[in-house]
């Protein structure tokens, strides 16, 4: 993306020019990815005559106190002819978070203030700086969503606004990543420079029950081996981060909200025990923000919620050390080589040994006779995490735990991951997931019906057409 941009900035190209030298790329582009960022081009070059030109080199602010500094933002960046107005272009993907207020404020005092410089040699290197900052009048920073095309101005002022923008939440922001803290051990370590050196990451040989082999480190969850399951190129497509359209259906949206209620009763510091009287009013919608459903559908959400008060896990609140909630746990299986990231609903430590606990939501009645290690694929990955001692605490005593509500009813399902036919159950489900995953270099799409409920069908050449062939823009 950003190279076909420099190509048509800099390297004087046509937009057609630059596209078509995507196909040069090596490796090459899936043909999902490479609709996306031909869209997103398109998007972008189109929005207009621009009086701006685009500028090359960083603008970057060293200082001095003892120990060296330098500030500057990797938007793209672009100034008026004379020099005097500086922009900030920041250009989104489809779900990635807003900048924060110290990421625009630091953005906006290195476009006030900073001078010419070019990327050093060696990441770890200093900027090469090309002579003093000329005079800015006004600095903008601008937002751009490559998906639909929209724009939002986050900043607008004087080099003067700029600077005390900066010191009310720049400064900060710099001092906090500055000073770091503990190591938060998650799914970004995977773009991380240490992580070969990091000790915050567990090594886990042998948590995706597959063979040792020599490949390049991959990041991946469960629900990207479902998906990968379902259609390779539909795992890759949501991996990259793009738009995605329709994501969440009204029962999707309502399994969360589900989640979204017992997760606060759990987060009680306590533990305590989930009561009728923690679930919502009858005759009401509960529901809102993202997961708002329409009022049926909340009336049979408040059904499923009073189902919990039966089978929450804090019924006996004495016997329990520890909880944590939908905790982000990632370890390096160093067979497979995989960054695996893990995100249980609930994990509790009861008597030394951890519990881990799965919420599930459905409306269809209860399916006797489906193992749930095979209906849902975390419980495999959780088996093999707590039978391999892989969360600490004692293994002997560890269970998982799958919870489904159901309006009229709900399950309860308890797995010991010291029985060895599980185990070697949870491994076979594991290696049926992670095995063609970790193998496959093409990730072609599986095109079928599923394709009409694929939030990221809209960049897939291979994607079925709907059969009525009404485009959802
Ligand atoms: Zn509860």
């Amino acid at each position: 993306m950003c190279a076909a941009l420099d190509r048509i900035e800099f390297g004087g190209a046509t937009v057609d020019e630059a596209l078509g030298a995507l196909s040069g790329h090596r490796p090459a582009l899936h043909e999902g990815h490479r609709t996306y960022v031909e869209h997103a081009v398109r998007q972008y070059t189109s929005q207009g005559p621009d009086a701006f030109v685009p500028v090359q080199p960083y603008w970057a602010v060293r200082k001095d106190n003892g120990r060296r500094w330098e500030l500057y933002a990797w938007w793209r960046r672009y100034q008026s002819a004379d020099g005097t107005v500086r922009e900030y272009r920041r250009l989104r993907h489809g779900d990635a978070r807003a900048s924060s207020r110290g990421e625009i404020a630091v953005a906006a005092y290195t476009a006030a203030f900073g001078a010419d410089a070019a990327w050093p040699r060696r990441w770890n290197q200093e900027f090469v700086i090309h002579g003093s900052p000329g005079p800015v009048a006004r600095v903008r920073i601008i937002e751009i969503g490559l998906g639909d095309g929209s724009r939002t101005v986050q900043f607008d002022g004087t080099a003067e606004e700029a600077k005390a923008y900066y010191e009310a939440h720049g400064g900060p922001h710099v001092r906090n990543v500055v000073r770091g803290g503990p190591e938060r051990p998650g799914a970004a370590c995977f773009d991380c420079k240490q992580f070969t050196g990091c000790e915050a990451v567990p090594r886990s040989p042998g948590v995706l029950a597959l063979p040792s082999r020599r490949l390049p480190l991959r990041k991946v969850s469960i629900s990207d081996l479902r998906y990968h399951a379902a259609c390779p190129a539909q795992s890759l497509l949501r991996s990259l981060h793009l738009p995605k359209t329709g994501e969440y259906s009204d029962a999707a949206k309502l399994g969360q909200a589900v989640h979204g209620w017992v997760e606060a009763l759990h987060r009680r510091t306590g533990p305590i025990p989930c009561t009728r009287g923690d679930m919502p009013p009858p005759g009401e919608n509960w529901t809102a923000g993202r997961w708002r459903v329409p009022d049926e559908e909340a009336e049979t959400g408040r059904a499923m919620l009073l189902q919990h008060v039966d089978s929450c896990p804090f019924q006996l609140p004495e016997a329990i050390e520890r909880v944590e909630c939908e905790p982000t746990r990632v370890f390096h299986d160093t067979a497979a080589q995989a960054l695996v990231v893990a995100k249980p609903d609930l994990l509790y430590r009861e008597d030394g040994s951890w519990v881990w606990r799965e919420l599930k939501t459905t409306r269809t009645p209860a399916r006797i006779g489906k193992d749930p290690l095979d209906a849902y694929p975390q419980l495999a990955l959780a088996v093999v995490l707590l039978a391999q001692g892989e969360l600490g605490g004692d293994p002997s005593g560890s269970r998982v735990e799958l919870e489904v509500l159901r309006p009229d009813g709900s399950d309860p399902h308890v797995i010991d991951p010291m029985d060895a036919e599980r185990l070697a159950k949870a491994r076979a489900v594991l290696r049926r997931y992670a095995g063609p995953w970790r193998e496959d270099r093409a990730w072609e799409a599986r095109p079928g019906g599923h394709c009409h409920q694929c939030p990221v069908s809209r960049w897939c050449p291979s994607a079925q057409a709907p059969a009525d062939a009404e485009e959802k823009a």
